[in-house]
């Protein structure tokens, strides 16, 4: 067995995998493969439909919010967000490399305050004390930054139309859906394969739009036509579905959150006591439960790269960190069983008492 640490595309439940080979072979019994029928077709109407209706039970939304999938990943997102909401100003929370990426995106737009920033630290924390200022036209945060690590835990009561991206802790808790004006999320880290990005918008937010935009950046109409204007990415919002009904099967977001914890306390409990490896992130309540990153102790930083082979050699794949941090990051998504978490425990041991 492979211990799959990959940050995205990451790791996917068996059942997904194993329903989707049977739908591209055979969808539904209609003899065609799901990669050959038209997405106007009934049977994938039904997919659709299904999605909309899972996500909305998964994460308890309330009345008056709409479900969409789109192509073109998260980062697509970054800039209609500003396109369609920016009038004066966007105010957004400077965690790390995609919300900066965001930042980026904005500021072709219009004005943009950054209301703090843990540039300062490389981003290895989350900032705190920061007040949301009430003129901007929303604020947007990242609620995990896949790369640096660190996360944010907390619905924030914002004064304003609160926007977070939840790429990669997506259904890895319960979320107060009502504190949000939209909430987006790709989806190849924590369930599907790459292809499809999940955007849940409230619909009196989505009246907003500050200037004409495009028909396919127009979330109102997207979420009037179902997500179907144009031909949407079949396979990965099949897989999406897939995903969703295993994690309602395994408990729902209540049981993928005590699963988190538990992985994610584990590995940080061996980290903190190590004598070689230490976790990038010093605060314990900024320490992401799904990109958990984590170097060697500079007396030791010599042995990174033997680090990496024996991980290949004990088949814990995708253990370097992202080519901006270097170091390690171990990806414990919702997917990945406790059994690589004792894996990636026992190779860190074993290569402790080796070195
Ligand atoms: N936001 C976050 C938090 C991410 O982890 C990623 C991951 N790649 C992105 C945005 C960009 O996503 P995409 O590649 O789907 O555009």
């Amino acid at each position: 067995m492979k211990h799959n640490f990959y940050a995205g595309p990451a790791i996917l439940p068996e059942y997904t995998i194993e329903k989707s080979i049977e739908a591209i072979r055979d969808f539904n019994g209609t003899g065609l493969s799901l990669l050959c029928i038209s997405h106007r077709s009934k049977d994938f109407d039904k997919v659709m439909n299904s999605a909309v209706e899972m996500t909305k039970k998964l994460l308890d939304i309330p009345e008056g919010y709409s479900v969409i999938f789109v192509g073109g990943g998260a980062t697509t997102q970054f800039y209609n967000i500003p396109f369609n909401f920016l009038a004066k100003k966007g105010a957004y929370l400077d965690t790390g490399t995609w919300p900066s990426g965001a930042i980026r995106e904005a500021k072709l737009w219009g004005e943009v305050d950054v209301v703090a920033s843990s540039k300062d630290k490389k981003y290895n924390y989350i900032p705190k004390n920061f007040t949301i200022p009430a003129d901007a036209d929303y604020f947007e945060i990242c609620s995990n930054n896949t790369i640096e690590g660190t996360e944010i835990f907390e619905d924030f009561d914002s004064p304003v139309p609160l926007i977070s991206d939840m790429s990669s802790d997506i259904f890895s808790r319960p979320v107060d859906v009502s504190k949000y004006a939209m909430i987006f999320a790709g989806a190849q880290k924590n369930f599907a394969p790459a292809g499809v990005t999940m955007v849940i918008i409230k619909d009196s937010f989505m009246e907003k739009s500050v200037r004409p935009v495009p028909t396919l950046s127009n979330y109102k109409k997207l979420a009037e036509k179902n997500s179907m204007i144009n031909t949407p990415p079949v396979f990965p919002i099949f897989a999406a579905l897939k995903t969703m009904e295993w994690i309602e099967a395994e408990g729902g977001v209540k049981a993928m959150e005590k699963r988190a914890i538990a992985r994610a306390d584990r590995v940080y409990e061996v980290l903190e006591n190590s004598k070689m490896f230490v976790p990038n992130i010093p605060d314990p309540k900024d320490r992401s439960r799904m990109n958990i990153t984590f170097a060697m102790k500079p007396e030791y930083a010599e042995l990174a790269d033997a680090f990496l082979t024996l991980s290949k050699e004990r088949d814990c794949v995708g253990l370097a960190g992202h080519r901006s941090v270097g170091g390690f990051r171990a990806s414990t998504y919702n997917a990945l069983p406790m059994e690589s978490v004792d894996a990636l425990v026992a190779l860190i041991k074993e290569f402790e008492a080796a070195h």
